[in-house]
């Protein structure tokens, strides 16, 4: 693979103005929202309503009509407090990857409204948007991106071009491991948060913790991770009757040592000398303080946005549309179907 010279500055993106405000929807989960961001790429404030399912997982039907649902009102939330029509210069959509139902609510609400105020549609890959919202944010040019969210897992860097994925899980996404962990004890979703809190407990009562009788499979395979079988076996650990704090300290230290070292081997061999953290479970702070340690090592940065831009939300999906509307990669109606198995690498990136 050959790899570019260092990526330009982004800086230069934030000195070209696309003249109005780019609004954002996002669909492609849990979550529906819309956000906004400035011609200079400030992000506004992002309106969000979020599935939460009582018993299992998301069901994709349901999803979707929990977004079809709330999308009127949430529209109607940003329009009276943020955003007057007029400025809107463009409206963009997460296009990809995603649950198909859910995507598809998300693009019709984002053709109607382009249609309805005459503005450019522009289709956008969910998962460099993470990466771009990191960027713009943290004022980070090269990162080696972390991704960790409810159902994707991936360690990626730009290298000729695009957005490579160098790792990632090849079952589950580690928020969705966290998520399925937590429903088995009674934790609502999402359970990350607990899991977290429950781990601190942990900590607080045993300062000096040991994982002696405490160990998991440690899912590395190469540049891959895995979460299934670390799964099950914090779901034995528990039935064998280890206190259940003791247990969710285990599996963020075994789950986010696991993250670590990927990004660490991907830093290493792609020579970039910046991390950054995206996606909901990066809002946790102890795999942010793994981050921070191993950069640190290496002589690197360790980069992570605000906790409301790391969950899904429609303000970095404007973030991404405002540099796709800027160097030109507009979407026609045409082409403005949905995505569900659009990849991170599939999309070219023109911007500095
Ligand atoms: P996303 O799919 O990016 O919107 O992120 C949602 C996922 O982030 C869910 O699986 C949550 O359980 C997880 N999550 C949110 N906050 C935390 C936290 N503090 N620690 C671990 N996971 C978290
Ligand atoms: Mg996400």
């Amino acid at each position: 693979m050959v790899i570019e010279s260092r990526a330009p500055s982004c800086e230069a993106n934030r000195s070209r103005d696309a003249g109005g405000i780019i609004l954002g929807i996002e669909s492609t989960a849990h979550t529906f929202s819309i956000g906004w961001v400035d011609g200079l790429g400030v992000p506004g404030k992002s309106v969000s309503a979020f599935v939460r399912p009582v018993k299992g997982g998301i069901h994709p039907r349901e999803a979707a009509d929990h977004h079809a649902k709330h999308a009127g009102n949430i529209l109607q939330e940003l329009l009276d407090n943020d955003v007057q029509l007029q400025d809107v210069k463009a409206i963009a959509f997460s296009q990809g990857p995603g649950l198909g139902p859910c995507l598809r609510i998300g693009a019709s609400v984002a053709r109607s409204l382009a249609i309805q105020l005459n503005v450019p549609l522009v289709g956008v890959n969910h998962c460099v948007a993470h990466i771009e919202v990191g960027r713009e944010r943290c004022d980070c040019d090269d990162p080696v991106l972390l991704y960790a969210s409810g159902g994707n897992t991936q360690v990626i860097a730009r290298l000729d071009g695009k957005y490579r994925v160098l790792g990632e899980t090849l079952d589950i996404g580690i928020g969705n491991m966290l998520d399925k962990f937590a429903r088995e004890q009674g934790i609502p979703f999402p359970g990350g948060p607990k899991i977290e809190s429950l781990a601190l407990e942990w900590l607080h009562d045993n300062p000096d913790p040991s994982l002696e009788g405490l160990e998991l499979p440690y899912a590395v395979q190469g540049m891959d991770l895995a979460f299934s079988g670390v799964l099950n076996a914090a779901l034995n650990l528990v039935e064998k009757g280890v206190p259940l704090p003791a247990v969710c300290w285990s599996l963020q230290e075994h789950t986010f040592a696991a993250c670590v070292e990927v990004a660490e081997r991907a830093m290493a061999h792609a020579g970039k000398d910046e991390l950054l953290l995206g996606g909901g479970v990066a809002c946790n702070e102890r795999l942010r303080s793994m981050c921070q340690i191993m950069a640190t090592s290496r002589d690197s940065t360790s980069h992570v946005p605000e906790k409301f831009l790391c969950i899904d939300n429609g303000s970095m999906i404007a973030t991404l549309g405002r540099l796709q509307l800027l160097w030109g990669s507009e979407t026609p109606l045409d082409e403005s179907g949905v995505r569900q198995d659009l990849r991170t690498d599939e999309t070219p990136i023109l911007w500095n």
